[in-house]
């Protein structure tokens, strides 16, 4: 054992060390594989244990990889045997609940799925929400300003952070504890870190933002051909409803084929000979007479002829089947193998003209053999495209990337809606950000970490 580790253990004990020896078992994603390279996992029990960590690492010129929950998918929790990880899985108390205030404190290791559930319990709810909430940490969501199935109405991540505490690469703890919707004294530090990938400071702990829990849901699927009739349905369910709709999920055909035709116990709710399917919800505090709204447009839109065919879900076992079809990415990933999944936004009018290059990209690269599924938070100007060239063995993973972020530039998008850039986009940032945003983003890090020490090599690259 090194010094520096030996060290490190009498501020964490035992319990809050995992050595180079055994670091391979542990997982480097969510399903729980890969092989971890590390000199060691940190596991401190609270954030004086971290900051006492990272003062000894900034001494030591010691390089440190925070993780969470292993959900991300853009490789920014990637290591190399060299890297320190500290991850904060004994960080998950829930410290206080205020029910009157609707504000969660909490260290930033609990998972979502556990915020989602203390909060429900008094009767509010948490609206971040996403497939990977059981691994998911506060810390990782807040990283990487996740966002989600429910952005169209309350925002990402950030939206709903309102304080946070973070412990920076030469120890110093930030204390941004905010509790109150407004506080407009100076910087609002806590921005600093949300979205910053690990790069700028470890998140510990967190005041969130909790809202009303909803008394009624309304979740339908609806079917249709024409593009462009996608934007009419999205106005017109956001003006009917009051400002209750809380999804708005559109697949492409490539998506809901491949999906039902790849796992048999979806059973099928709409036929799939449709070029679209949109996944509408909404959530609001009056049972019948949100149910009544919801009935009365789907019924508009179809007697118009935006919509050719649609099924509502009579219970939450229908929505939750709904629902299931639109977050089987294990279906995805395992039928177009191998595959790569990305992440990119850009104003709605020109998302099918962008599916089109990329479609004819992947054709003029592999011909028929090329596979693209689409699908994707539409009301948030974000897509999600799952490409398989159809190719033996690893993916041409470069040209695969060419075929599907050259095209955005076109239509002023980005390559990274809600993942964020981590290792996998760090080479096409400079395609979504100006020089002189990337010169700033610079700028941040060497103030907040002039060593280069924290999560080096992510977002911003060497
Ligand atoms: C099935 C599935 C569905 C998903 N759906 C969505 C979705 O709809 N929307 C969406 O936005 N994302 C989605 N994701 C991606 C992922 O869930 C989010 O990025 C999530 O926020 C990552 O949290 P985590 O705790 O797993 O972080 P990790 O994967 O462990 O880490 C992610 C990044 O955050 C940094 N980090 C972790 N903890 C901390 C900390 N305490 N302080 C500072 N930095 C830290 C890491 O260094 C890394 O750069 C999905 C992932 C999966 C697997």
């Amino acid at each position: 054992m090194s010094r520096l580790i030996a060290q490190i253990q009498k501020i964490v004990g035992e319990a809050g060390l995992i050595s180079a020896r055994d670091v391979h078992e542990r997982p480097t994603n969510w399903l729980g594989g890969g092989n971890r390279q590390a000199l060691a996992i940190v596991r401190p029990a609270s954030t004086d244990e971290l900051s006492q960590v990272m003062r000894l690492c900034h001494e030591n010129r010691q390089t440190v990889v925070p993780i969470g929950g292993l959900s991300g998918l853009v490789q920014g929790t990637e290591t190399t045997a060299s890297d320190l990880v500290v991850s904060l899985e004994r960080m998950r108390k829930i410290e206080h609940l205020d029910e009157v205030g609707a504000t969660i404190t909490v260290q930033a290791g609990v998972p979502l799925q556990t915020v989602q559930e203390q909060a429900e319990a008094v009767n509010l709810a948490f609206p971040v929400d996403l497939g990977a909430r059981g691994s998911a940490n506060i810390g990782g969501l807040i990283a990487t300003n996740a966002g989600g199935n429910q952005v169209i109405r309350y925002g990402m991540m950030r939206e709903q952070v309102l304080g946070l505490e973070a412990v920076l690469a030469d120890g110093t703890i930030i204390s941004s504890m905010n509790s109150m919707l407004k506080n407009n004294a100076g910087y609002d530090l806590k921005q600093l870190f949300i979205g910053s990938e690990g790069t700028l400071g470890i998140v510990t702990r967190a005041v969130l933002r909790l809202r009303p829990a909803m008394i009624s849901n309304n979740t339908a699927l609806v079917a249709l051909n024409d593009f462009d009739s996608i934007s009419q349905i999205l106005k017109t369910f956001s003006g009917a409803l009051g400002g209750t709709l809380s999804a708005f999920e559109v697949m492409w055909n490539n998506y809901y084929s491949l999906i039902l035709k790849g796992n048999s116990d979806h059973k099928p709710p709409l036929k799939p000979e449709y070029n679209y399917y949109i996944l509408i919800e909404a959530s609001g505090g009056d049972l019948d007479a949100d149910a009544q709204r919801f009935t009365e447009v789907l019924e508009e839109l179809l007697s118009n002829g935006l919509i050719l065919d649609a099924v509502i879900a009579n219970s939450e076992e229908q929505g939750k089947a709904l629902w299931a079809i639109r977050d089987d990415i294990i279906t995805l990933v395992m039928t177009l193998l191998p595959s790569g999944a990305f992440d990119v936004s850009l104003p709605l009018m020109h998302m099918n003209n962008y599916v089109s290059m990329v479609e004819n990209n992947l054709q003029e690269k592999w011909g028929a053999k090329a596979k693209l599924a689409v699908f994707g938070h539409l009301g948030d100007c974000n897509i999600h495209l799952a490409v398989g060239s159809g190719v033996e063995g690893e993916l041409p993973h470069e040209e695969v990337e060419k075929a599907v972020y050259e095209p955005l530039a076109a239509f002023g998008g980005s390559v990274s809606a809600e993942h964020g850039i981590g290792l996998e986009k760090r080479n096409w940032l400079s395609s979504s950000r100006t020089a002189d945003e990337i010169k700033l983003m610079r700028t941040l890090k060497a103030a907040l970490d002039p060593e280069n020490l924290l999560n080096p090599g992510k977002v911003l690259g060497d």
